[in-house]
């Protein structure tokens, strides 16, 4: 359904109508619910027919903008100050002042500067990431349809002015205040506003003046959902002038920066603090009563040890790989709407997708007609209203022949009862409103019709809206001499079923039409059925409506697969992620389109109908071995959405109705429609398509798949270093060893570390191969046993390899300054080259992409060795660190530790993938 498509007619119906229902007379002081629907439109400075584009613009400039003052984001300074609020930072200065009062000078500002760097990075990075995060969800701002100069138009929901009328449909989210003009079976779900769960039916009539919000049926207020029926209003309150504005005020903050992932992740870090605190204390006792430090410099090593053992960047790269996962997949038209969504994508075992429009192109053609006893095929493809009907025989029809008959009563039926406008732009014909509505414009130019006169001449009095829960629209018309007729489509079963006769005076024909219907369904045409009736009053009253109503033809669409939704499956068949189409159409119909995307050769399909008979029970094996849902409605996505995730399956659920909602809000991902979707789906989804493609959730897919793996990698490579460093001074304290680093150089070294090569992992492209691999299990821990292998394993290399090189300068005599420098820079070394191993965790490193790398990489190392090299050979670095030059030939040994480094991992890791010992370890 599309909110943006309403006949011009029908406009000048229902302002003739709310004319005839606007007594005159305003009403002063009265709030707008109690005042009368004329006097409400006076004091608004408006009319039936919307107020022009001049005026609408003046009172913009006048008013501002329809928007919410920005959300407070709290006091920066307060944010910045959050960032020193932890276990560990009190810990540091602490240690810092401790550090001033033994007058070790240079550590106590080191350590003081280290803290300030941490959190200066921690909250330019988090404003960052929130500011893109706005950004990308700004990209999704809705519209509203409101009167200008008498016609609908689309206009951005921020541009409405007081005194606009704004049209309301179902699924529309309310975006202003409104006092209600016309009301035709309105129902709005308030609960944003009253809490009230059940949506409130809506009314013309003025309310009494001391009515409560939730009793005020004559207002729609901003904010609030269209969950049935159709109305308009006149806008009384924009913005902050809004009820929602007064309450917002009152209300939360913006969204903060959270996902499952990063709080165990926090979790995790600050047990791992409290850890390294006790632990730091017993190495002190240790340090000062067993081996016989003085307990000033235990005290500085202990700190280097706690700081050393923290990875206390940890927790904004993983956020910035978050962040960064976000904006590649807008940039691939996939808006995520809330974060955890980019965790739960990489997890996505099934998607369950809409089929038109989504695994189709939605650019339908109305190819083929069916008569009582005939069939007549249209030319032409495309909106252009070019070509015209031939029979069967291929003989073009004569023009006399369309004029009247039954042909020319379902070319009709098709015009008129349709909210869609086609249009030229740029010679390209576009439809404006529902695709298949569109086809039918076009087929009504082809039979001859002058459609924009046809439908003058036959104005709308009221009509039934199209719904996926009952699948026909019905309008009812009267011509200027005063015939009346009421106009059905929708599904043919449905039609036919309310249907006793058929054009020409004859009864119902079923078992023709179902013949028929199977006929062009089978070849992947959508059918739908036309009917019509004599009306004898100006309302449709649904529950009479199918008595007397007869049945005219079929007309079937075609609406190829989209060819990119033909490789997506594939894509997800490689991947192992299943595909289920849950559709409104026929099953036939289904089944083809399921069989040329390549779904399965022969699909399984069940008809909504017949999963109704199935006992909750029974309904996750049944669901699960079937492509197709066919004839489904919202309610059957959401029992469909149940039972697969029943199974341990991870569901992907795209939607676009406002009845979708409930199946949206329980898959894993809901994934709504930025096209042709409600703001109601919009709002229950985690996730927004801009183009409402298939490949695009595919995309998304293979992005979140991307961004879990540079998570675990960015773990990976920065948790070695820290256990390294640790284990360095344990092992020095406990054999009684000078120290092989000093506090400062640590902390040097972490801060080098992470805000360089740390950084780039989160910017990391996606590994060859990242689709062909199995959906992880949505349980797996983030530290398979593997990773935790692998950490200890290098953190193991790491001690042994810094020791050695420690060892070698004793022998070699250098200095103790020296000795120390080579380590530091040995374990600087060893992380650049296992960077490039824990680039590839799934394939090999060793080739001429893996060695090569990505500019970013190379630009990160160049960072890292510039910095080494002044904190090597810098005078003034030598004197602030106690750092001393290193011989160049020690240099290449270091050079070849590194080196080894690479090979040992590069053959433990293809050891691991060769015998399958990884994936049996929960991979990587
Ligand atoms: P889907 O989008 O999954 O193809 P819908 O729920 O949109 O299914 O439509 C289901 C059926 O309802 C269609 O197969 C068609 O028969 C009928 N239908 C769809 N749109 C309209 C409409 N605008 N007017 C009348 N009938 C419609
Ligand atoms: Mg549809």
């Amino acid at each position: 359904m599309d909110g943006l498509s309403r006949s011009e007619t029908e406009e000048r119906g229902m302002g003739d109508r709310m004319q005839a229902s606007a007594p005159a007379g305003a009403a002063g002081g009265t709030p707008w619910h109690a005042q009368e629907i004329g006097a409400a439109l006076d004091r608004a400075g408006s009319t039936p027919h919307g107020l022009t584009a001049a005026e609408a613009a003046a009172r913009l400039a006048r008013n501002g903008l329809n928007r919410l003052p920005e959300p407070p984001r709290g006091n920066p300074l307060l944010r910045f100050l959050r960032h020193f609020h932890s276990a560990l930072i009190y810990f540091l200065l602490s240690a810092a002042v401790a550090a001033a009062v033994l007058g070790h000078m240079v550590d106590a500002v080191v350590i003081a500067f280290v803290v300030a760097a941490n959190a200066v990075i921690g909250f330019i990075q988090e404003g960052r990431a929130e500011q893109a995060l706005d950004a990308i969800r700004q990209m999704i701002a809705p519209r509203a349809p409101v009167l200008r100069d008498g016609h609908r138009v689309s206009v951005p929901a921020e541009e409405i002015v007081p005194g606009d009328i704004v049209l309301l449909e179902p699924g529309d989210r309310v975006p202003a205040d409104l006092r209600l003009i016309k009301v035709r079976n309105l129902l709005i779900d308030e609960a944003l506003l009253t809490g009230e769960s059940v949506a409130a039916e809506k009314q013309e009539p003025p309310v009494a003046a001391a009515s409560d919000l939730g009793d005020r049926g004559s207002m729609a207020y901003s904010g609030s959902l269209v969950a049935a029926g159709q109305g308009a209003g006149v806008a009384v309150a924009t913005g902050e002038d809004s009820e929602l504005g007064r309450i917002s005020r009152l209300m939360g903050s913006a969204q903060p920066l959270v996902t499952p992932l990063l709080r165990q992740i926090d979790g995790f870090g600050r047990r791992f603090t409290w850890i390294a605190i006790l632990g730091a204390a017993l190495v002190f006792a240790v340090a000062t009563l067993l081996r016989g430090y003085p307990w000033d410099e235990a005290l500085i090593v202990v700190v280097a040890l706690a700081v050393g053992v923290v990875p206390e960047g940890l927790p904004a790269v993983i956020t910035i790989t978050l962040a960064i996962g976000v904006r590649r997949m807008a940039a691939r038209h996939a808006i995520i709407r809330r974060l955890p969504a980019v965790e739960t994508l990489g997890a996505t075992s099934i998607i369950c997708s809409d089929k038109t429009g989504t695994l189709t192109r939605n650019e339908m053609t109305a190819r083929r007609i069916v008569l009582a006893e005939r069939q007549l095929v249209a030319e032409g493809v495309g909106y252009a209203p070019v070509g015209g009907l031939r029979g069967p025989d291929g003989a073009p029809l004569p023009a006399g022949e369309l004029a009247q008959g039954a042909v020319a009563d379902l070319i009709a039926c098709g015009l008129l009862c349709n909210d869609s406008r086609l249009h030229q732009h740029d010679g390209d014909w576009r439809v404006e409103g529902d695709p298949m509505e569109g086809a039918l414009v076009t087929l009504a130019a082809k039979g001859g019709l002058d459609t924009a006169q046809v439908r003058r001449a036959w104005p709308r009095m009221d009509e039934i809206p199209f719904d996926a829960e009952y699948r026909y629209m019905a309008t009812l018309h009267r011509a200027a001499d005063g015939g009346g007729t009421i106009f059905v489509k929708g599904a043919p079963e449905r039609l036919l079923a309310m249907c006793a006769e058929q054009a020409g005076g004859r009864p119902l024909d079923p078992a023709y039409w179902a013949a028929r219907i199977a006929e062009a369904a089978s070849g992947g045409e959508r059918v739908l059925g036309f009917a019509c009736k004599p009306a004898e009053t100006d309302r449709i009253d649904p529950g009479t409506l199918d008595r007397g109503l007869v049945f005219l033809g079929l007309v079937g669409f075609i609406d190829p697969p989209r060819d990119e939704a033909v490789a997506a499956v594939a894509e997800c068949r490689s991947a192992g992620i299943g595909v289920k189409m849950i559709t409104g159409d026929h099953g036939a119909t289904a089944a083809a389109i399921a069989r040329q995307l390549g779904l399965a050769e022969a699909p399984k399909v069940v008809a909504g109908a017949d999963l109704d008979a199935v006992p909750d029970a029974d309904l996750p094996r049944l669901a699960l071995a079937t492509h197709v849902f066919a004839r489904a409605n919202p309610e059957h996505k959401l029992r469909i959405v149940r039972a697969l995730q029943s199974t341990g399956a991870v569901v992907a659920m795209t939607g676009d109705g406002v009845n979708d909602a409930p199946a949206l809000k329980q898959a894993d991902v809901g994934i709504a429609m930025g096209r042709k979707g409600t703001e109601a789906a919009k709002q229950a989804a985690q996730m927004v398509l801009t183009d409402d493609d298939f490949a695009t959730i595919v995309r998304a897919v293979h992005e979140g798949r991307t961004v879990y793996d540079n998570i675990r990698k960015v773990i990976a490579w920065t948790v070695p270093t820290n256990g390294g460093e640790a284990l360095m001074i344990v092992a020095a304290i406990a054999l009684g060893l000078a120290l092989p680093m000093t506090a400062v150089q640590i902390l040097w070294l972490n801060l080098v570390l992470t805000v360089t090569l740390g950084l780039v992992l989160a910017f990391e492209p996606a590994e060859p191969g990242t689709m062909t691999r199995r959906p992880r299990a949505p349980d797996s821990p983030l530290l398979t046993p593997f990773l935790v292998w692998r950490i200890l394993f290098v953190s193991l290399l790491f001690t042994l390899g810094s020791f050695g090189i420690f060892f070698w300068a004793e022998i070699r005599q250098l200095s103790e300054e020296t000795a120390r420098t080579m380590v530091v820079n040995t374990l600087v070394v060893m992380e650049i080259f296992y960077l490039f191993n824990v680039r590839y965790l799934h394939g090999r490193s060793f080739t001429w992409q893996g060695a090569l790398g990505t500019p970013m990489v190379l630009a990160a190392v160049a960072l890292v060795v510039i910095a080494q090299l002044a904190f090597t050979y810098a005078p003034w670095m030598q004197a602030l660190f106690a750092t001393g030059p290193v011989p160049l030939a020690e240099g290449l040994i270091i050079l070849l530790a590194g080196v080894a480094t690479f090979a040992i991992l590069e053959v433990e890791k293809a050891f691991f993938q060769r015998t399958g010992l990884m994936d049996r370890m929960g991979g990587a």
